[in-house]
């Protein structure tokens, strides 16, 4: 018998994939989201009669050494090593097979010498009562500090010799400790950022310590708060999670996770029963934190702090959540607490679980809060963006029953922001479906181009207008309004009343003008135009404008220096001359550059 057959007999294939990924039975076998691919369906099966899995989504398949092997990038051989120690197999008998390569020599040896650390500075925490008192104080147990086996690294020369020799009992020696980014020379002295902080010990999704977050505990103590190990080949912040291990089967069970912001407030959330919480490493949530979390729940409840930040931090995850499989909720906290200050207060979170918000409930509840007080077309810009988001929502109901928040919240017309919602669904479908396309960003540029040329050159120049109201200053512009279609040119007109009165133009004081028709169809124009239009795309749509209309134009304008002509007007024929002149040289300049 070989190596592989032997640790494939005394190993569950079922349990081993599990740590990476939520399955559930179909049948004889199982199914879940693939660990190799992102996806949002599961097409990852694992048959546990015959042992193998198979991944319909990216074709990969294997037993278990294989499955191994993929996810921790090494040999098969490694796979196995790693798979009899994880499941304590003895695999003495087969010690003749050659050793582990270079590489995985290295990456055990990182493991093996972060635990060391994690134990060592473990034990100096048990010892030393003050920060022990410091954590009792905040509400720590001294369960939970096990559990998560926090640690102090105490300050000095003398600490760094003990913690050396430690090591050294173990044949770790300075060279590894001091390529895991613990320790680090200076000087000729060894000394590490670690020191003189709490230790709280970061594990990789299997449970291997391979990363640690350190925090100041002394007042005076000036040094930034947190100090987290370096990345590396094997500590990724972007793909980790704090307590995603320890997290993992109650989140399988439960099928929801919490995430927060810090350790503390981890270990607050887990030590009040909250034991499905994972907390990111200092820095924003990322894609791949929360496709890792998809591949084993269904529910994400968002706490982060009830600050700036931590509102903003949510919204940047509005994006991320369309991009997996995971609804996503938020808990707000009271004003200035944290889960952690909450939690110590009130030791139960229960009240503020069951008022928790979709986050789309709370999207559209902030974005009208930001902007109650601002211009209709602050408010319309604000919804565009939202909209765009809502878009992405692949249930039409939900879709609407949001719109229909949004609308009341915002105090706009319900059709005006469903008609933009299916333009923005059908857009975002269009979009899709070419970039399945070899080249997706050409195809959508020509599609905005002729979209753009073919029709609706008054449509663009009155929404650019629009867009602009002081335009209406440009006595070109005025000119060519006059051959509008009559509709556009009366609203057109109210703004150029307002010049004409010589008050300042505003959008607000000329959308007050407005007849209700004409307001919503404003709105709508709004809506729908997203580029920005400067000056020199103005010019560019006056020319267009007035190349489509250039027969209407010159037969007007000879009819009106006939009539001035007959009436004996000589101002005004000259008047009426100069501007045809003009219209010819800016039409010449037109056809040089077609
Ligand atoms: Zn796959």
């Amino acid at each position: 018998m070989n190596i592989f057959l032997y640790v494939k007999q005394r190993v569950s294939l079922l349990d081993v994939v599990m740590q990476h990924t939520k399955l559930k039975r179909a049948g004889s076998y199982f199914k879940g989201q693939c660990p190799f691919h992102q996806e949002r369906t599961g097409s990852f099966t694992v048959s546990p009669d015959k042992g193998i899995f198979h991944c319909f989504g990216c074709q990969i398949n294997g037993d278990v050494i294989a499955f191994v092997e993929k996810i921790e990038q090494c040999s098969a051989l490694q796979a196995a090593r790693l798979l009899a120690e994880r499941y304590s197999i003895d695999v003495s008998q087969f010690n003749h097979v050659a050793p582990s390569s270079e590489d995985h020599g290295k990456k055990e040896r990182y493991f093996i010498t972060c635990t060391l650390f994690v134990q060592w500075c473990h034990e100096q925490l048990l010892k030393n009562s003050s920060v022990l008192a410091y954590l009792h104080k905040r509400g720590f147990s001294d369960e939970i500090i096990k559990q998560f086996a926090l640690g102090y690294f105490p300050g000095g020369l003398a600490s760094v010799q003990r913690l050396v020799r430690y090591c050294a009992k173990q044949q770790v020696l300075v060279e590894d400790l001091l390529n895991a980014n613990i320790l680090r020379r200076g000087n000729n002295v060894l000394y590490s950022a670690f020191e003189e902080r709490l230790l709280f010990p970061i594990t990789d999704v299997v449970g291997r310590y391979c990363a640690f977050g350190g925090r100041v505990l002394a007042l005076k103590d000036k040094r930034p708060k947190y100090y987290n190990s370096r990345e590396s080949n094997y500590f990724h912040k972007g793909s980790l999670l704090f307590g995603f291990n320890q997290a993992k089967k109650e989140i399988q069970q439960s099928e929801k996770v919490f995430l927060v912001e810090g350790y503390t407030d981890c270990l607050a959330m887990v030590q009040h029963g909250y034991k499905n919480t994972v907390a990111t490493l200092g820095t924003a949530c990322t894609k791949d934190h929360l496709a890792l979390l998809a591949r084993h729940a269904t529910k994400l409840y968002v706490l982060y702090d009830a600050d700036a930040a931590g509102h903003k931090a949510i919204m940047r995850l509005v994006n991320l959540c369309w991009q997996v499989d995971l609804e996503l909720y938020v808990i707000s906290l009271p004003d200035g607490d944290d889960p952690a200050t909450y939690l110590l207060q009130h030791s139960s979170l229960d009240a503020l679980i069951k008022q928790a918000k979709d986050i789309f409930s709370f999207v559209v509840q902030s974005v009208s809060a930001d902007v109650a007080n601002q211009s209709l077309r602050t408010k319309l810009s604000a919804i565009r963006t939202l909209l765009q988001q809502v878009a992405k929502i692949n249930d039409p109901l939900k879709r609407e029953l949001i719109a229909d928040t949004a609308a009341q919240a915002l105090d706009l017309s319900r059709s005006a922001i469903l008609q933009e919602l299916e333009r923005c669904v059908v857009f975002d479908g269009k979009i899709t479906a070419s970039q399945t396309g070899n080249q997706p960003v050409l195809q959508e540029k020509t599609t905005k181009v002729s979209q753009f040329e073919i029709n609706n050159i008054d449509k663009s120049l009155f929404s650019a207008i629009i867009h602009n109201v002081s335009y209406i200053k440009n006595s070109h512009v005025v000119t060519l309004v006059e051959y509008l279609p009559s509709f556009l040119k009366d609203t057109l007109l109210v703004l150029k009343s307002i010049v004409d009165q010589g008050d300042e133009v505003t959008f607000d004081v000329f959308y007050a003008k407005l007849t209700d028709e004409q307001q919503s169809y404003v709105n709508k124009t709004l809506l729908e135009v997203t580029d920005i239009i400067d000056e020199k795309m103005l010019d560019c749509l006056l020319l267009r404008f007035q190349k489509k209309r250039w027969k209407i134009i010159v037969n007007t304008l000879k009819k009106q220096i006939e009539q001035a002509k007959a009436s004996g007007e000589h101002d005004v024929v000259l008047a009426l001359l100069e501007r045809f002149s003009e219209l010819r040289r800016t039409s010449i300049v037109y056809k040089g550059v077609s």
